[in-house]
């Protein structure tokens, strides 16, 4: 048997089990051929702190977290992030050597590297981003887009209030607008992205007419099933560049995978294809 420490780590969640972390971090400590293991963790809210603050003595190098631990969590650990701080919210958790316990949030990071990996020549400072939706995947993306450089994000939300509070918090270059001018805001955008779930498996397509938005600008969408939403469907047929959400989940996992096991995983066909088999 190898003397390598036995590394575990997993995702608290209530309901957790359709999360497809277990899949990403076991297939990666299976390629590195690393001693652990990634487990679901089902905690509910009012276990939440008992739960997060046994996570040392249990052994645990960390976890993420999931709905609806993300902004409740933030509260329970010993240091947050400043972009997590930014955020609202931690998706991971790393337990340090003395046992204190480290937040972060990954999700912005894996947005971007998402649109790098599938357009190496892409920049934030393109043009303006139009985003449309404003719950926690928004949270991610408009900031990690204005951190990037982005001159201009239009922040578009069905519930308008929630676009402006969004806006309040990271500054001016947040340019909210109504929902029902989502058509016409999409001219001269360098990128649209859509983190609203409209197009996600059993709920009605995202109501948008694309005729305005250039062919160069880059579509995006938050949601990783189906992998083809019909926002991207439509803009493929356009002639427009898209990127799934699927890159977005894949990029978010190897900080902390990385901070957890200290190997910085790859992407690769094969973990693409053992995520596809899921779905
Ligand atoms: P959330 O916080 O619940 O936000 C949901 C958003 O969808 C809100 O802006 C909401 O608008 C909007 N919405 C709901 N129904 C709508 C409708 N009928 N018409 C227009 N807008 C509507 O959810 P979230 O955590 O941000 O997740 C959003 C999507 O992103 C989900 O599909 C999720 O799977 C995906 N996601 C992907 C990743 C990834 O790694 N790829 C990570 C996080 C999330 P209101 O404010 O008006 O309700």
């Amino acid at each position: 048997m190898s003397d390598q420490k036995f590394v575990l780590a997993g995702v608290m969640g209530w309901p957790v089990a359709h999360s497809r972390s277990p899949v990403i971090h076991n297939h990666w400590i299976k390629q590195y051929g690393l001693n652990g293991a990634y487990v679901l963790l089902p905690v509910k809210p009012e276990k939440l702190e008992d739960a997060i603050r046994g996570l040392p003595a249990l052994g645990f190098a960390g976890c993420n977290l999931t709905i609806p631990h993300k902004v409740s969590a933030m509260k329970l650990v010993d240091m947050v992030h400043p972009t997590a701080q930014r955020m609202g919210a931690i998706n991971t958790i790393v337990v340090q050597p003395d046992g204190a316990l480290h937040g972060f949030n990954n999700d912005g990071y894996g947005y971007l590297q998402s649109l790098k990996d599938a357009k190496p020549d892409w920049r934030a400072d393109a043009g303006p981003a139009l985003v449309l939706g404003a719950g926690g995947a928004a949270r991610a993306v408009v900031l990690s887009l204005l951190d990037e450089g982005a001159p201009e994000v239009r922040l578009i939300n069905r519930t308008r209030v929630k676009a402006q509070a969004l806006a309040d918090l990271f500054g001016e270059r947040v340019k909210v607008l109504d929902w029902r001018d989502r058509n016409a805001a999409m001219a001269g955008a360098a990128l649209l992205v859509n983190t609203t779930n409209q197009g996600m498996h059993g709920e009605p397509e995202l109501d948008v007419v694309l005729d305005d938005l250039p062919v160069s600008a880059l579509v995006s969408d938050a949601i990783y099933i189906p992998l083809e939403t019909p926002l991207l469907a439509a803009a493929r047929q356009r002639g427009n560049p898209t990127v799934n959400g699927l890159g977005m989940l894949l990029n978010q996992a190897r900080p902390a995978f990385e901070a957890w096991f200290g190997v910085k995983p790859e992407l690769s066909p094969a973990l693409h294809l053992a995520i596809a088999r899921t779905f």
